[in-house]
């Protein structure tokens, strides 16, 4: 089979109009608090503005741990545009890349429905489904190849953040102050920025399920499996989704069906805590497959995990917050310290990276204004985010609220897909901000009022509800009960 993934020289890369060719007014310093994909992003395209971002993070290495991580075209795209597609390269080969479609089956193993792996082209080169680890690896090779000023360690901890009238900055555990122009806080799910900087409580709330996530080498014995050989094609690397009643999985082969990855999300019966690297355990996920009537094929995956490999994350929601902004407008938090996604959005890690270009773009438009550059990213991102963190939900319950039959899901496929439309994996959100950011900045200076969803850019789109008689004869589980699907109101 012919690999239609990998980067030919007839690729097309994004040329990077804006990358380091417009002069700022300013040479600003943009201190950044963690380097998840939201602040590594945050750093490369600052720096390749011309700008000097400092980032520091509190862990001392790229996490090896991890299973895979989808980046969509929407993220993917301004990847592939950096050091003239090499990034993206190593990207796309990191991962599944080969495969034609993605499978979903019912737990019994049957198959519902093929869908395509990508949905236009185009995609083939920006869309990464990679080990989470080594796509880290590779951002944080990239910045460092670019000169970005990276502190790596615990006392790089950021334990204070910094927001007065005449200073910006943080200050780390090991006692430094690094001040700069705006503080980007890209500090994740346990964002201390949303506490000090916003004064908002930490509202989290158990979403009912955790996560098993496993990544592991297929042996050669592995791949004799009568049963594993099944996802063991060396020409065309496999991805397969299994939906069943409160769980779901979904499992990816890859690397000539040399590495496996998979995950179960399912009820959380066990007080885990909120950590990546909680050992899992492998009898506990197959008593989970028992008790979900999954097939023998997902249960010796499963078996085969080594004891080390499995890690059981528990799945935390956070409401949305109703702004991203410090008082004086000099920080801004980030990634998934503004938006936590579950995973069920599969487009946390996307709606990071897009935070993260919008910001610097919107600096290197504001010409030194941090202020207003802050307050447009505000208002180019809040509710396109805002509606996709909330899909978190209904995505998840598109797998757990129907018991999905190959009639059910020839009928209604749409509904049991994760949805893709053109609105979230089409947006370019550097031409978005191209494209709003003279109006929005003539709103902010002009004072104009309203809600921040109103003062905003529209989501650009909506998600379609489950149809009713189509749900299993049960209510929706274990949900946040302060959840709305309206926007939080300031
Ligand atoms: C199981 C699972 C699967 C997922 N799959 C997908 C997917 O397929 N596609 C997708 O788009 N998204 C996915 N997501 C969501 C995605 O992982 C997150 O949305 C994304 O990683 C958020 O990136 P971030 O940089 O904002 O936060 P993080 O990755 O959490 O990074 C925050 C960083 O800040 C550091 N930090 C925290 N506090 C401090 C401090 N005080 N000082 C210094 N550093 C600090 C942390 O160590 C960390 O490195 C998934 C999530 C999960 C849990």
């Amino acid at each position: 089979m012919a690999n239609k993934s990998i980067l030919t020289e007839k690729t097309t890369i994004p040329t990077p109009t804006d990358q380091g060719n417009m002069t700022t007014d300013k040479q600003l310093t943009v201190v950044i608090a963690g380097a998840g994909f939201c602040g590594l992003t945050a750093a490369i395209e600052c720096k390749l503005k011309g700008f000097i971002p400092i980032l520091v993070e509190s862990y001392p290495t790229s996490r090896t741990q991890g299973d895979v991580l989808d980046f969509m075209h929407n993220a993917g795209r301004h990847m592939l545009a950096w050091d003239n597609g090499s990034v993206g390269k190593k990207l796309l080969e990191t991962g599944v890349h080969t495969a034609k479609t993605l499978d979903y089956y019912s737990a019994k193993g049957e198959l519902l429905y093929e869908e395509p792996w990508t949905f236009h082209d185009s995609h083939a080169h920006t869309q990464f489904a990679g080990h989470r680890g080594k796509q880290h690896q590779i951002l944080v090779d990239y910045a460092e190849k670019l000169g970005v000023d990276m502190r790596f360690g615990p006392q790089y901890s950021v334990v204070e953040y910094i927001d007065s009238d005449s200073e910006t900055g943080v200050l780390t555990k090991g006692g430094e102050k690094i001040l700069g122009s705006l503080v980007l806080a890209c500090d994740g799910p346990r964002s201390l920025a949303r506490s000090q900087v916003l004064g908002l409580p930490d509202h989290k709330v158990n979403s009912g399920y955790a996560i098993y996530r496993a990544y592991y080498d297929i042996t050669e014995e592995l791949r004799n499996n009568k049963l594993i050989s099944q996802l063991c094609n060396p020409d065309e690397d496999q991805a397969a989704m299994f939906m069943g009643k409160d769980m779901h999985a979904f499992v990816y082969t890859w690397g000539k069906a040399t590495q496996l990855a998979w995950v179960l999300t399912h009820k959380d019966e066990h007080d885990i805590g909120e950590s990546w690297s909680f050992p899992g355990k492998v009898e506990d996920a197959l008593a989970d497959l028992e008790r979900g009537g999954f097939s023998d094929f997902l249960k010796e995956v499963v078996r085969n995990t080594p004891r080390d490999r499995l890690v059981d994350y528990k799945l935390v929601w956070r409401d949305p917050i109703p702004t991203w902004l410090s008082s004086t407008k000099r920080i801004a938090v980030m990634g998934d310290a503004a938006h936590c996604h579950l995973p069920t959005s599969a487009q946390g890690a996307c709606m990071a990276v897009e935070d993260a270009v919008t910001v610097a773009r919107c600096l290197e438009l504001a010409r030194g204004e941090v202020e207003l550059a802050l307050q447009v990213f505000e208002r180019l991102r809040y509710n396109r985010s805002h509606v996709i963190h909330m899909s978190s939900l209904s995505n998840r319950d598109r797998a757990h609220l129907v018991e999905w039959t190959p009639e059910k899901a020839k009928e209604h496929y749409d509904s049991m897909t994760i949805p893709h439309d053109d609105w979230i994996i089409e947006f370019d959100c550097k031409a978005d901000a191209d494209e709003h950011f003279e109006r929005l900045a003539s709103e902010v200076k002009s004072g104009k009022t309203g809600t921040i969803q109103q003062l905003s850019v529209p989501a650009g789109g909506s998600f379609e509800d489950i149809p009713d008689h189509i749900k299993i004869d049960q209510p929706a589980v274990a949900i946040a009960s302060t959840i709305s699907n309206e926007p939080v109101r300031s």
